[in-house]
C-alpha cells in the first residue's frame, strides 16, 4: 500500500493559498505527505480539488522552502541570512518591538497581512495583544478586496449575503427546502480558478447542470460567458452605472417584488428617483453595453424567481466600490431574492464561531467595545473615514503608505508581515511601497519562501507551516470545520502558534488563558458547544443548526436576525435600507451612484491620448493564488509566463505577434510581458495578470526576482480610494499603452 494513513482535513492556507474550505485527504507514508486528493464525503467540495491542491507535495517539500528561522546578516537586499533558533528569533522580535513601543507607542508597528487566508484571526489577535490598532492589508489600494462589499451589505441589510448553492445544508442540492436559481448573474468574477470569499467555484457549474441560466458581466470572455444567456461585456470600472441601469429598468417596468419592498424595506422612493437618472441609453454610453442588452438582462433577472448574484473583487476596485456594492445588493432586495432558496442567502459563520473578525461588531464581541474604541483613536484612517472607523477594524492602506514615508501624524517604525508578499503581490505603486518599507527600522516576515519582499526588507524570517502541518479551525460561513495536522516539516510553526507565543510575551495575562493553540481554538469554538477534538472525532465538520441565525431561509420573518428577536433586519430601521442610514451617519451619500474612473477617456482625455488602453490586472489563474506558486514545477508548466492579453486588432495595429515580448507603460513606469493575442479581451483593454515575479531569477537587489520588470503594480496608483475609505483601488482602470520592443 503506498501510504501508512489517510488524514482527513480541510484546506485553508498555506499550501493552495486560497480562502479554503474544501475537504481534503492527505496520504501519508513514512511521515511524509505523498498525495493530496479531494474528499468525496465532504459537503463543501464533494471530492473536487484544484491544481494547487493536487500539487501540494511539491509545495510542502520544495527544496527552496524556508524551514528554519532566519536572521539577516548582510545589508538589506544582499540576500544574506543565517539560521537562528526560534528562541533567538522570538527574543529579538520581542525586544525590538517593545523598544519601539516604549519610544513611539504601539501604533508605530503595522501588522500586515494578505488576502483571506487563515490569518485574520491570528494577526488581529497578535496586533491587539501588542496594543497596535494598525492591522492592515498593506499595499491594497482602497482596501479593495471584499471589505467594500461587506460594508455595503452590512449598511443595506445588516448582514452579508452569498449566492445560495445549498452550502448551508448537509444534503446540499438534495435538501427538500432548496431550489436551484433559475438565473445567476456572475458579476466581475471567474469563480472556477480560486474559490474566493468562502465560495466554492464549481457550485455555479452544479447549478448550471441543474438548469440555472447565466448572465455574465465581465470585460473579458470567460468559460462562463461563453455559456451565458446574456454576456454584458462591460467597460472596466463602470459596474456602478450598470447596476443603476438595471435598477432603473426593474423599477420603471415594475418588475420588482412589490410585497417584499412594501413590507421589508425603506427608501424605495428615494432610490426610484435616483435610478431615474440612469436610463438604459445613458448607461449604455457609460458601459459600452448596448441598451437592449441592459433592458433584456434586467427583465431576465427580475422575472426569474429565484435568481441570484455572485460577484467578485472588481466591484470593490470600481470607483466608489462601497457604493457600487450597495447598488448591486439593492438588486436582490428589490426582487425579493434575499434569504430565500436559490436567491442570495444571508451568510453568518456557523454557530456564530468567529475565525476571522470581519466587522467592528465581531471585534467588540471578541475584545470589548472599550478596547476597540481606544484603538480607533490611533488607527490609521479611522479619523479620516467614518466607515473605516465604524464598520471594520482595518487601517486604511493608501493613508498608511503615505504615513510610513512622512511620519505624520505619528511615525511608523516597524512592520510585521504575514501571508503577504507586499512588493511582489498586492502593493499598488510598487516603487512607493518599496521606499516606505525600506524606511522601517525593523521588519519581520512570516512566510514559506523567499520573495521580493523578504529579499528587499526582511530582518527576521519565520518559517510557516502549511495547512497539512497545523491545527486550526474555519467557519467562513459554513461548515464549521477543523484543520488537522498530518506531518511536521523542519521547524515550521502555524500562524496561530507563532502569534500566540508572541502575544503571550506582549501580554502575559494570556498565559493563564491559553497554554496551547488548542486552548485558544476551543475558546473560539465555544458558541458551537464543541471542542476541537470533539469536532475532529465526529468527522471534522458540522453545518449550522436548523432554525438558527446561521441557517437559511427567511430568517427576517422569524426574528432570527435582530439582536432583540424582532422580525426584520439588523439595520438602524430594522428594514432593508435603499437609502442607507449608516452611510448617511458616516457622511456618505445614502443612495448609490456612478463615479467615473480616475483615469479614463472621459475623465483624463489628455492622458488617454498617450495611453489609450485600459489595463485590467488581477485575472485569476487556476495555477496560482495571487503572487504564490511560481516556483511549483507542475503549476508553472501549465502557466509558464507573465503574459498580457491583447486583442488581435490592437496587436495588428502595433505589429505585435502572439508570443513576442512587449512593453506596457504609463507615467508610473514600464514593464515587459509576453503577448497573448486573443479576441477574449475587448479591443480597448489589455488584461495583465498580477502577482508575477520569477523565483528562478536573481533575488538579491537590485533584481528582486525580476519584479521591477514584470510586476503590473509598477504601473498602478495609490490614493484613488472611495469617499468611504474602502474601495476604488484602480487595479482595473489604469491607463497604459503597449509598445513593440
Ligand atoms: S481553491 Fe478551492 S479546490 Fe483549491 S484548495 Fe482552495 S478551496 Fe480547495
Amino acid at each position: 500500500m503506498g501510504y501508512d494513513e489517510i488524514v482527513t482535513t480541510t484546506a485553508w492556507s498555506p499550501g493552495p493559498g486560497c480562502h479554503g474550505g474544501c475537504g481534503v485527504q492527505l496520504f501519508v507514508k513514512d511521515g511524509k505527505v505523498v498525495r493530496a486528493e479531494g474528499d468525496e464525503k465532504h459537503p463543501f467540495s464533494q471530492g473536487r480539488a484544484c491544481p494547487r491542491l493536487l500539487a501540494l507535495t511539491q509545495y510542502i517539500y520544495h527544496p527552496e522552502r524556508i524551514t528554519h528561522p532566519l536572521k539577516r546578516v548582510g545589508a538589506r537586499g544582499e540576500g544574506k541570512f543565517e539560521r537562528i533558533t526560534w528562541d533567538e528569533a522570538l527574543d529579538t522580535i520581542e525586544q525590538k518591538l517593545n523598544k519601539i513601543k516604549e519610544q513611539y507607542g504601539p501604533e508605530a508597528v503595522l501588522f500586515c497581512q494578505g488576502t483571506g487566508r487563515d490569518i485574520g484571526g491570528p494577526i488581529s489577535f497578535l496586533a491587539y495583544s501588542f496594543g497596535s490598532p494598525n492591522w492592515i492589508q498593506l499595499g491594497l489600494a482602497g482596501h479593495s478586496c471584499y471589505t467594500p462589499r461587506l460594508g455595503a451589505m452590512m449598511a443595506t441589510q445588516g448582514d452579508y449575503a452569498v449566492l445560495d448553492a445549498a452550502q448551508f445544508s448537509e444534503k446540499r442540492y438534495d435538501d427538500p427546502e432548496y431550489e436551484v436559481p433559475k438565473v445567476i448573474i456572475i458579476w466581475a468574477q471567474n469563480p472556477m480558478p480560486g474559490c474566493p470569499d468562502g465560495f466554492f467555484g464549481h457550485w455555479i457549474v452544479d447549478c448550471m447542470k441543474r438548469g440555472s441560466k447565466l448572465i455574465v458581466v465581465d470585460p473579458r470572455w470567460t468559460w462562463f460567458s461563453a455559456r451565458a444567456e446574456k454576456f454584458l461585456q462591460i467597460r472596466p470600472g463602470t459596474d456602478g452605472a450598470l447596476a443603476m441601469g438595471l435598477i432603473n429598468v426593474i423599477i420603471a417596468e415594475e418588475l420588482y417584488d412589490r410585497e417584499f419592498v412594501k413590507r421589508w424595506t425603506v427608501g424605495f422612493e428615494e432610490l426610484k428617483e435616483r435610478a431615474a437618472e440612469y436610463t438604459p441609453e445613458r448607461v449604455s454610453e457609460i458601459t459600452w453595453i448596448p441598451k437592449e442588452e441592459i433592458i433584456e438582462a434586467a427583465r431576465l433577472y427580475a422575472s426569474s424567481k429565484p435568481a441570484a448574484i455572485h460577484w467578485g473583487v472588481p466591484i470593490d476596485m470600481a470607483p466608489e466600490g462601497s457604493t457600487v456594492a450597495q447598488a448591486i445588493s439593492h438588486l436582490w432586495c428589490l426582487t425579493g431574492n434575499l434569504d430565500v432558496p436559490g436567491g442570495n442567502v444571508i451568510a453568518r459563520p456557523t454557530y456564530g464561531v468567529t475565525t476571522y473578525p470581519f466587522s467592528t461588531l465581531e471585534m467588540n464581541e471578541l475584545y470589548g467595545e472599550e478596547f476597540v474604541k481606544r484603538l480607533n483613536a490611533k488607527r490609521i484612517g479611522a479619523n479620516e473615514y467614518s466607515m473605516v472607523k465604524n464598520f471594520r477594524g482595518w487601517a486604511q492602506p493608501d493613508i498608511a503608505v503615505e504615513q510610513m514615508l512622512s511620519g505624520k501624524p505619528y511615525p511608523i517604525k516597524a512592520c510585521w508581515i504575514q501571508t503577504s508578499n507586499v512588493l511582489g503581490g498586492q502593493a499598488a505603486n510598487m516603487s512607493l511601497h518599496y521606499q516606505a518599507l525600506k524606511k522601517m527600522d525593523f521588519v519581520v516576515v512570516a512566510d514559506l519562501f523567499h520573495n521580493p519582499t523578504t529579499m528587499a526588507v526582511a530582518d527576521i524570517i519565520l518559517p510557516v507551516a502549511t495547512f497539512a502541518e497545523k491545527e486550526s479551525f474555519r467557519s467562513w460561513w459554513s461548515p464549521l470545520q477543523v484543520i488537522v495536522p498530518a506531518v511536521q516539516v523542519g521547524e515550521c510553526r502555524s500562524d496561530w502558534e507563532i502569534n500566540l507565543e508572541l502575544a503571550k510575551r506582549f501580554n502575559p495575562e494570556l498565559k493563564k488563558r491559553y497554554k496551547t493553540v488548542k486552548d485558544l481554538i476551543n475558546d473560539r469554538m465555544k458558541p458551537s458547544g464543541r471542542s476541537y477534538d470533539e469536532l475532529k472525532e465526529s468527522g471534522g465538520w458540522i453545518m449550522p443548526e436548523q432554525n438558527s441565525s446561521s441557517r437559511p431561509y427567511r430568517r427576517y420573518e422569524k426574528g432570527l436576525l435582530r439582536p432583540d428577536g424582532q422580525s426584520g433586519f439588523r439595520t438602524p430601521t430594522g428594514k432593508i435600507e435603499f437609502a442607507s442610514k449608516s452611510y448617511e451617519a458616516w457622511g456618505l451619500d445614502p443612495l448609490p451612484y456612478f463615479s467615473e474612473p480616475p483615469e479614463s477617456e472621459v475623465r483624463t482625455p489628455e492622458l488617454f491620448e498617450k495611453y489609450p488602453l485600459i489595463m485590467v490586472t488581477g485575472r485569476r489563474s487556476p495555477m496560482y493564488f495571487h503572487s504564490e506558486h511560481r516556483m511549483i514545477p507542475w503549476l508553472r508548466e501549465c502557466d509558464p509566463d507573465p503574459i498580457v492579453e491583447i486583442h488581435p486588432q490592437v496587436a495588428e495595429a502595433h505589429g505585435i505577434s502572439d508570443g513576442e515580448w512587449v512593453f506596457i507603460e504609463n507615467d508610473r513606469g514600464k514593464i515587459k510581458r509576453k503577448a497573448k493575442v486573443t479576441p477574449i479581451v475587448h479591443p480597448k483593454i489589455i488584461s495583465v495578470p498580477h502577482g508575477w515575479w520569477l523565483p528562478e531569477k536573481e533575488g538579491r537587489e537590485p533584481n528582486l526576482f525580476d519584479a521591477w520588470n514584470i510586476n503590473c503594480n509598477v504601473l498602478t496608483p495609490v490614493g484613488t480610494q472611495s469617499k468611504s475609505g474602502f474601495g476604488g483601488g484602480a487595479y482595473k482602470t489604469t491607463l497604459a499603452r503597449v509598445v513593440k520592443i
